[in-house]
């Protein structure tokens, strides 16, 4: 009986060990994935506006061509926008590594939800965002003083709202409430958008996921915000999360469990 219980126990143990390698190795598959995937997005998607600088380059520089100054000037601006792409790129690329390697390092500062919110929304005095309505209104939940880093969470809060500009059907409207039960407080974003179809949302925060690739690249986007959102927001020790409705509208949410650092 003895023998029995020590032979169990061994087999107990070893089936422990190898549960924990094939978790190590997964993870280090999930890891190898997640840099293939990184290595393949960076040369092809900074190539084309490479590829379009340099030839705009070549066109301004020949010599056998006078051009007018209209088109130089639209030459200009196709450049701009070019340049403006790379910087988005290379800003979101270096976040997503900075995730990937838990090197996202957060500055808190003690602030009030609400003041922090009304800030944030007037300075979205430029385009894209001038073509939205922005509603916020103050309520007893949004007076608790949180920590956090602003900076970071200005960055959610402003890819939240360019998306829904980006996915809206025309005349986008943000309703954002804060509210609260005993564990958490919530900050929703509603928008009035195209939504997102059931089978898609499971995936709207994973990187490089569009459900129609050709409206974000024409809208500028990379792929990549939600799951920089998702890095900053859980980071944090916060949750994102998203109900949506197609045709309807979507319903961004942050989640801020109520600990030593909320007030
Ligand atoms: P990008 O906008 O650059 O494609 P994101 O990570 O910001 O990347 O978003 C991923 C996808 O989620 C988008 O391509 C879009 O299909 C969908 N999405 C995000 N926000 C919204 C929204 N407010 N309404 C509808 N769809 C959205």
């Amino acid at each position: 009986e003895e023998l029995i219980k020590l032979n169990l126990d061994l087999e107990r143990r070893i089936a422990e060990r190898t549960e924990g390698l094939v978790k190590d190795i997964t993870k280090e598959k999930e890891i190898d994935r997640l840099k293939n995937q990184l290595i393949s997005f960076t040369s092809h998607e900074f190539k084309t506006p490479i590829t379009t600088l340099s030839g705009s380059i070549e066109t301004l520089l020949r010599k056998d061509i006078e051009w007018e100054e209209d088109f130089i000037d639209e030459i200009l601006l196709g450049m701009k926008d070019d340049i403006q792409r790379l910087e988005q790129l290379t800003s979101d690329w270096i976040d997503i590594v900075k995730i990937d390697s838990n090197a996202l390092v957060l500055i808190n500062e003690q602030m009030r939800i609400g003041s922090f919110i009304e800030g944030v929304i007037q300075g979205l005095k430029k385009p894209p965002y001038t073509e939205a309505k922005i509603v916020f209104k103050r309520c007893e939940a949004s007076e608790h003083i949180v920590a956090f880093d602003i900076k970071r969470v200005e960055q959610v809060i402003r890819n939240i709202i360019t998306n829904a500009i980006r996915y809206s059907k025309g005349n986008p409207t943000i309703f954002i409430r804060v509210y609260e039960d005993k564990e958490s407080i919530y900050i929703d974003f509603k928008d009035n958008g195209i939504g997102i179809a059931e089978e898609h949302i499971p995936k709207i925060f994973d990187r490089f996921f569009h459900v129609d690739a050709s409206r974000t690249r024409k809208t500028g986007g990379t792929g990549l915000g939600l799951a920089i959102c998702k890095g900053i927001i859980e980071a944090h020790g916060w949750e994102i999360k998203v109900v949506s409705q197609l045709n309807k509208g979507s319903t961004f949410t942050i989640v801020i469990p109520k600990n030593e650092q909320v007030k």
